[in-house]
Formats: structure tokens, sequence, C-alpha cells
């Protein structure tokens, strides 16, 4: 197997052991850049050759030298492109910030570069986050690599493509609504979002506030969870980071058994046959394997997605009020006075999902609607919550699906805001309850596409979703 598809843990074994170099590893990654780049497009910019080879010579030196290396052992790590990075172009996809150079790490970044991850080069991503299948970028859409004809979702479509193609050993995203479980699902490869507040914000290009958390695309569970405990943790300058400690995680499945709840209302119309099917055969391994299949309900759940798109719009709105072209961002070259200058930075610079967002969230914002529209969203989003706590009285974690469907084609959805809309219907609430989750790939459809199936666990219990995720992976690759 090339050095391109093995995941974080063999290649540090191999690294350990001296089978392999840092300098191989980044050599293989590149070769397969070259190889597959043109067609799937996941990178908006990746480093120059030279100066990745040389921090991983570096690496390799230190090893040879007997000296410490951190968690991530050199190993060059793909980075969504809304995440800012210290002298590296960060554009969130957007012409807006089209020649942003940030002049900061985030903290996920400043923690990657303290574990010995190398920058490897920012991902592919919905303009701002906004959308599901990456087809919303200013530097053109993202294809999936298991079918170029399909889309690798979104919003960090780039992220789960350069993972699934071996561009990159491992990535991060971002998910503010599904954005880093539903393409890695689509893709075929393990996505984690953990609790709100888990993993600092510092940094992030924010999209909503209040829903936003930063996440892993990987090709096993372990991988997700190593990268995890190098950047989750409380940060000050992040005042939603979680202030309790980052518990340790397990890195193989133990035979422990655990009570898994199914909500039948992620069951319901409109959910494709063959995902049904993949999920059920996963609840069927395991209770074959001594796990409880626990009924439970989240009534609420039916109200998720008008919920976050009002919330989501909302705080996008607000967010997006920044760029003015003034503080930050593009600005136009004919600036007229002060209101026409703002007004044609941002219609040059927007794209029209972005434009499209920004007035849904003024309009559940403004005076008259705030309480009909945005308040009422906010009451139901804690009734949404509040179901997800009493179930998890009732069982360890829940599993449902991430889609209702697995990829569908290029420009498929893209005439029809609400049909794109309507494929977060069974992503959204994670975000909505702050929850950990989890998708890993359980299935593939007749047409050869990856089915996902999710993993959610109550509040700051990442490790009961380590634990129940390990366990399902087990499962699936020994039946
Ligand atoms: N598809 C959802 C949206 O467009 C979620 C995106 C995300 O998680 N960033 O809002």
């Amino acid at each position: 197997m090339s050095l391109a598809e093995l995941t974080v843990t063999e290649l540090i074994d191999r690294l350990v052991n001296g089978t392999t170099t840092n300098v191989e590893i980044v050599k293989a990654v590149l070769e397969r850049i070259r190889e597959v780049e043109g067609a799937v497009n996941a990178f908006i910019t990746v480093r120059p050759e030279d100066e990745l080879l040389a921090e991983a010579k570096a690496y390799d030196d230190k090893r040879q030298a007997g000296e410490a290396i951190g968690p991530l052992q050199g190993l060059p790590i793909a980075i969504k492109d809304s995440i800012c990075t210290k002298g590296l172009l960060t554009t969130a996809a957007s012409k807006m910030l089209g020649e942003f150079v940030p002049p900061f790490d985030a903290t996920v970044i400043a923690r990657i570069r303290q574990a010995d991850g190398i920058l490897l080069g920012k991902t592919n991503t919905d303009e701002f986050s906004m959308g599901s299948t990456t087809e919303n970028s200013a530097f053109g859409v993202t294809r999936n690599p298991r079918n170029l004809d399909y889309v690798p979702g979104g919003s960090s479509g780039g992220s789960a493509a350069a993972v699934a193609a071996g561009e990159a050993p491992i990535a991060l995203g971002a998910d503010t609504g599904g954005s880093v479980r539903q393409p890695a699902a689509y893709c075929g490869i393990v996505g984690l979002k953990p609790t709100y507040g888990r993993i600092s914000r510092f940094g992030l290009i924010a999209y909503a506030s209040s829903l936003d958390q930063i996440g892993v695309c990987s090709r096993d569970v372990a991988d997700a969870f190593l990268m995890l405990s190098v950047i989750a943790g409380h940060d000050p300058h992040d005042s939603t980071s979680l202030g309790t400690p980052v518990p340790t995680f397990p890195k193989k499945a133990d035979s422990a058994s655990l009570r898994v709840g199914v909500p039948d209302e992620y069951f319901g119309a409109g959910l494709d046959d063959e995902v049904r099917a993949a999920i059920q055969r996963t609840l069927d391994l395991m209770k074959g394997q001594g796990h409880t299949v626990v009924p439970i309900s989240l009534p609420n759940s039916k109200y998720s997605l008008p919920t976050y798109y009002i919330i989501a719009t909302a705080e996008a709105s607000s967010n997006l009020a920044r760029y003015d072209g003034v503080q930050y961002g593009h600005r136009t070259s004919q600036p007229g006075g002060l209101i026409d200058m703002v007004t044609n930075s941002r219609t040059e610079a927007f794209g029209d999902e972005v434009k499209r967002r920004i007035m849904l969230g003024n309009y559940v914002l403004s005076g008259g609607y705030h309480d009909q529209y945005y308040l009422k969203a906010c009451k139901v989003r804690r009734l949404i919550a509040d179901d997800f706590s009493r179930a998890f009285e009732q069982c360890d974690v829940i599993v449902h699906p991430i889609a209702p469907s697995a990829a569908f084609r290029l420009g498929e959805k893209t005439g029809d805001p609400l049909t794109m809309y309507l494929t977060d219907i069974y992503s959204v609430t994670a975000n909505l309850a702050g929850l950990p989750a989890l998708t890993l790939p359980c299935g593939t459809t007749k047409d050869g596409l990856p089915i996902g199936v999710q993993v959610v666990a109550a509040t700051e219990q990442e490790e009961t979703l380590c634990r129940a995720s390990l366990a399902i992976e087990k499962l699936l690759r020994e039946e």
C-alpha cells in the first residue's frame, strides 16, 4: 500500500520503527497531489515543495539524533481554508478574503505546530462555510474522489476529498451544521465534530458562532481522536471554550456493551432505501455483538432545519457585517461615497449563497420579526437539546443517518437552495444541541458511493463516542 493511503497511526509506527521517513511521506503525498489534484481540486493552497521537504528533513534529522518529537511526528496536515494560518493565505473560499494572509495562527494551528505537525496546505470549502457540497467556492468546485461526477459534500469538502484521495493523511475541517461529518460520509472516511467548546474557535473565520466547531477528517476513528487530543482544550482566547479537562481516548475497541438509542424520527420519509438498509445492518451487527438497541424519541427534531437556518443565518449576517472593505476584506475600485464603497465592495466580493444568507439573517433579526423568528428559534433549539438530554438517560450513544442519501451529482441541487438545505436535516441537530458526533463509513450504494452512519454522544462524552465508534468500526471491518 502506498504511504499516501496509510492512517496517521500506521505512518507513526513506520516512522518510529525506522521503515520510512518524513521526507518519503511528504514526497508520497505531493506525488498523489500531482496525480489527482487537477481533477479533484481539494486544495486552494499547497505550500511549496521545497519548504515542505525541508521541514520533513528537519524531523528526520531530529529522529536520527534521538531527539523527542511531538505526537504528530512531522506528518503533513491539511487545513480547511477558514482556519487562520500565520503567513499563509486564508480565504474562506471567498473573493472577499482572496488576498488575506493572517498575521496570527488560530489556536488549533499553534497546537498542531507545537505537536510537530507540518502544515501541508489549505483546503477548499463552500464560501464562508455556507453550503453542503463545496460548489459555492470562489476557487472552483471540489469533486468527490470516489466518483468525479459527484459532489464531495460540504462545506469541508476539500478536507474530506483530500483525505479520501490520499492527498493528506488527515485534515481539519469546521462543522456548523454538518460540514465535517457530511463530506466525510460522502467521501467514505471518518468525520468528527466534538462538543461545542471542546476545541478553541480562536482564529476560525466565523460563520455562526454558537454552532461553529472545528473538527477532524481522518481515515479511521483512532486517528480522529489522536488529532482531537492534540487540538482540544481550554483556550483563554475563546470565552466559549470548555474549561473541563480533555479525556484520554482509547485506541482500540473493547468488549464493553453499549446501549444504542435509535430515534424513530430520523428514519422517516425521504430517507434513501440503501442508506436505511446500511444503517439497519450496522444496528443488527451491533445487536449480534451483545449491544442493546433502545428505541428513543427526539420529537422536536422535526423543527431542526428551520431552527438551524434561522439561527445560522442570523449569526452569519452579524458575523459578516465586518467585511466592509475598510476593516476587513476586498475594497472596490469604484468607491464613490462611503455607502457606495461598502455596497460595491460587498456586492463584488460575496457570492450568491452568502448574499442569500445575509439577507435571510437580516430578515429574521429585523424589527417586528425578531421575536417571531429568531427568539422562537432559540426556544425551539432548547427543546431539541432537552430531547437529547432525556434520551441520554436511556442510552450511551445515539445512532442515525448523517444525510438522507449518499453523494449526489455535481450541479444536481444548485438551482434550488431549499432542496440543498434539506440534505442537512440529520446533521444540524448535533450542532443545535452542541453534542459530539462522528460519522464513519458503513456501506456503499449500488453505484459504489460511500454511505455514512452517525454516532452521537451526550455533551462532553467524547470518550464514550470514541469507544462506541471504535466498536462499530471494528464490527464493520470484520464482517
Ligand atoms: N450545510 C450547512 C449550511 O450550509 C452546514 C454548513 C456547515 O456546517 N458549515 O449551513
